[in-house]
Order: C-alpha cells, then sequence, then structure tokens
C-alpha cells in the first residue's frame, strides 16, 4: 500500500536490517528499540491490524508467530524468556497501521503498557 512504511520495508523501497525473509514474511530490527532484542515481524502483504485478518490467513497468521518464535530461538533468547506483542488499532496503541508482531527479549523486561 502507498505511503505504508512496512510495506516499502518489505518492497526494500527502504533499506533494513533484514533478519528473515520467506514468501509470506519479514523480520528486522525495531528503529527505536526498547528492550535490549527487539525484532518486528510483518506479513509482506498489507493487513492493517489484526482485526482486518480474515479467514484464509491463518497460515500467514501462523507464519508470523513461528517466525518470532525461531528468531527467538536464533538468536538466544528462548532460554530465558521474551514477549510477544501485537498493539491493535489506536486503544492498544498500535501506531504503524500495518500488522507487526514485537519480539521483546534480551533479558529481563519490564511491563510495557505505554503512557499516551
Ligand atoms: P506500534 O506502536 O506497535 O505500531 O509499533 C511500531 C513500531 O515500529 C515502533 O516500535 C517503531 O519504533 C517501529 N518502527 C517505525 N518505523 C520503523 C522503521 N523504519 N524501521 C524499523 N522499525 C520501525
Ligand atoms: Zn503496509
Amino acid at each position: 500500500m502507498k505511503d505504508c512504511i512496512f510495506c516499502k520495508i518489505a518492497n526494500k523501497e527502504i533499506p533494513t536490517d533484514i533478519l528473515y525473509e520467506d514468501d509470506l514474511v519479514m523480520a528486522f530490527n525495531d528503529i527505536r528499540p526498547i528492550a535490549p532484542l527487539h525484532v518486528l515481524v510483518i506479513p509482506k502483504k498489507h493487513i492493517e491490524s489484526v482485526v482486518e485478518l480474515k479467514e484464509g490467513d491463518e497460515i500467514l497468521a501462523g507464519r508470523i508467530i513461528m517466525v518470532a518464535k525461531s528468531l527467538a530461538e536464533k538468536l538466544g533468547t528462548a532460554e530465558g524468556g521474551y514477549k510477544l506483542l501485537f498493539r491493535v488499532r489506536k486503544d492498544g496503541g498500535q501506531e504503524v497501521g500495518h500488522i507487526h508482531l514485537h519480539l521483546l527479549g534480551g533479558g529481563p523486561l519490564k511491563e510495557i503498557i505505554r503512557p499516551r
């Protein structure tokens, strides 16, 4: 979608340190990390938020979670633990309108309810 920053990342119009990519999803480091390890996993196709997931998106939604799980292992935070977070729409604090799963780890984590 035009003017969507994560579509631009998915289309490689904006260079990013890609940690993982396949036919459906991409993972890259968050530009403003709030944890020692902060990775975003996105679908390559534009879906605004979890609310807009439709029947037929099950494989894609599952892939996003499985990629986060695998990266947590690869990046060494699976043993200690981590958080997975979807913010959903305005009241959920979502700022970028293209689904992204936050993988937060790399050590003990504080609660991350963001003040508004
Ligand atoms: P949310 O508030 O859940 O919508 O999270 C959006 C996240 O996207 C924030 O953690 C931002 O730091 C991150 N972000 C925004 N632009 C970029 C970018 N160009 N590359 C990487 N992460 C980004
Ligand atoms: Zn998009």
